[in-house]
């Protein structure tokens, strides 16, 4: 089974999806994930893309469409993949079926996480992360629950990411109506696009989500 989350920045996608690739055995594809992780590695193209991610700039379609390449190509012992942050662009969604299917491989279900703009704007603004794990925080609805130490590795620092700055933060929903909201009709045309209300706390969205997959395996 793959699986795309779609949604705009700080709709929960990564947190929720930590939990959907656990519970249904899939491989977490996070574009986001990967290209932070060349920032801090300090690679060639980690340092080329640094101010274009930092400033809420998409990083160019090939970039990204390499990259996915690359992971999705090799043997994997999961039943599937979950992209995270991927799809982005028309462009991307069209990259990623064909190379899909040269894999006899296809997306099953697209969910997308719906959040006022108000929400997303109030939890992007108070996310920080684990500086070891990169596990995410919210200053106001969900900390660690022993004060300065991470859930998840006991990590003790913690930091803002340069993108949730509160000027990036209008650049990337601008960014995410312009190239990615046009994805909803791509997949709701072909019939694969379900919606899950994404505001509650954590627990409850994975609840709603959780519902959505099941109903998906069993039809
Ligand atoms: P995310 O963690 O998914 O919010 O991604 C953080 C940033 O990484 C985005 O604002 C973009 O600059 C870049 N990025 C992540 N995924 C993609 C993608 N699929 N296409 C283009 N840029 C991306």
């Amino acid at each position: 089974m793959n699986i795309i989350l779609l949604g705009a920045p700080g709709s929960g996608k990564g947190t929720q999806g930590e939990r959907i690739a656990s519970d249904y055995n899939l491989d977490k594809l996070s574009t986001g994930d990967l290209l932070r992780a060349e920032i801090f590695a300090k690679t060639e193209l980690g340092n080329s893309l640094k101010s274009m991610i930092e400033s809420g700039l998409l990083v160019p379609d090939e970039v990204v469409i390499s990259i996915v390449v690359n992971k999705i190509k090799n043997q994997s012992t999961f039943d599937g993949f979950l992209f995270d942050g991927f799809p982005r662009t028309l462009e991307q969604a069209k990259a990623l079926d064909v190379h899909l299917t040269e894999l006899k491989r296809s997306i099953d279900l697209v969910i997308n996480f719906e959040v006022s703009e108000d929400d997303l704007v109030a939890r992007l603004s108070n996310r920080y992360s684990c500086a070891k794990c990169k596990a995410s925080y919210n200053k106001v609805s969900h900390n660690p629950k022993v004060a300065g130490v991470c859930d998840y590795c006991g990590g003790t620092e913690f930091y803002v990411r340069e993108d949730d700055k509160p000027e990036v933060i209008k650049k990337r929903f601008v960014e995410y109506k312009r190239l990615t909201e046009p994805l909803l009709a791509y997949y709701s045309s072909s019939g694969l696009l379900r919606s899950v209300e994404a505001t509650g706390d954590i627990e409850q969205v994975a609840k709603k989500v959780k519902l959505v997959i099941d109903k998906e395996i069993l039809s």
